[in-house]
């Protein structure tokens, strides 16, 4: 579905498809759970799934003549880490804005984790006092006027990578990945478990399992706590990416988000959160984060012991990255 559309490279290739048998055994053994590690699908400053997204979106900036990669995003994003890998792979530079988007307290959220890994990776790292919104933020249209003012030529990267009319793409491809291993493999997943915030992840996997009927099988967690905002974003970038690569026509319902777990805010993990964080690090080695997959791991385990998943399902967990945002949490994790 992707053919006509440029691909920089950015990660090592196929993610790894990896069975997690002691947390299928520990919930019972009828479900059959697997991850697929978009968690390790990079060299580029521990990867994640932005930098799936942004293969699609960096021939655009480099076509466009930019300088200098412009985002935005809470002050342990992934995405602003990626971008400022990003940056210092194609030789631009890097200037990313830092909202004040989760009402934590650790006394070092802003000097480790993601953020640490951007000033290292030389992003000019801007912190601002705002809260959380998925949408176009007043402080990153600043920011980009003022690399303008400044005689540099910025290229507009929104949060999440989302809202860009090539967000959407690297997510389809995921859905065509997965495709091809299920042929490997020899079986089909029955639902992919995703955690959604600002969408195009989500977007992009409805656009490509739609090929073959699956979208409504992809169950979104939310972690956004503004799931209507997030579930209509989801929405409107299915539409415009599917249109954009040519698939099938997608509808309201085919956007399945679940808000049960989001609690109690976007960015702070609730005690079922860290509960989910320590069982599939402590049965499986597998390390989730407070802010997005600890809470689709939470999501994807409640909805196991709920009976949600008939038996005999086969799973997949997308696990799209963040660790490096656990560090910001120390204090939650000080007797692990
Ligand atoms: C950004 C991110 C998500 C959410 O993806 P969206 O495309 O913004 O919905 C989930 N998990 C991790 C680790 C992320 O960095």
């Amino acid at each position: 579905m992707l053919s006509k559309f440029e691909r920089y490279p950015l990660t090592f290739g196929p993610t790894p498809i990896e069975p997690l048998p002691r947390l299928s055994a520990h919930l019972g053994g009828q479900v059959e759970l697997y991850a697929k590690r978009e968690d390790c699908n990079s060299g580029l400053a521990f990867g994640g799934n932005k930098l799936r997204k942004l293969e699609y979106i960096v021939p655009d900036a480099i076509a466009s003549g930019a300088d200098t990669l412009v985002s935005i995003g809470g002050v342990q994003s992934n995405h602003t880490r990626m971008v400022a890998a990003t940056a210092a792979k194609i030789g631009m530079k890097c200037r990313i804005v830092q909202e004040s988007w989760v009402p934590h307290e650790d006394a070092v959220y802003d000097r480790v984790g993601n953020i640490l890994l951007s000033r290292v990776m030389g992003a000019d790292v801007q912190l601002v006092d705002e809260g959380f919104d998925i949408g176009i933020r007043q402080s990153w249209e600043n920011a980009l006027e003022d690399v303008k003012a400044k005689g540099g030529k910025p290229y507009p990267i929104p949060a999440g990578a989302s809202v860009h009319k090539f967000g959407g793409l690297g997510y389809v491809g995921f859905a065509e990945e997965v495709r091809a291993q299920e042929a490997q493999l020899g079986f089909q997943f029955d639902y992919i478990v995703v955690c959604t915030v600002t969408g195009s992840t989500h977007a992009g996997m409805v656009v490509g399992f739609a090929k073959d009927g699956r979208q409504r099988n992809v169950i979104g967690i939310d972690a956004s706590f503004t799931p209507a905002q997030t579930k209509a974003q989801v929405l409107d970038i299915a539409q415009k990416t599917s249109a954009l690569v040519g698939g099938k026509d997608i509808v309201k319902d085919d956007i399945v988000l679940n808000e049960d777990y989001a609690y109690p805010v976007y960015g702070v993990p609730s005690k079922e959160t860290i509960e989910a964080i320590r069982l599939s690090a402590r049965l499986e080695g597998m390390m989730t984060d407070p802010v997005y997959e600890g809470k689709s791991m939470q999501g994807m385990i409640d909805l196991v012991k709920k009976g949600f998943f008939p038996a005999g399902s086969k799973v997949l967990y997308a696990h799209l990255g963040g660790v490096p945002a656990i560090n910001g949490y120390s204090y939650t994790f000080r007797n692990g």
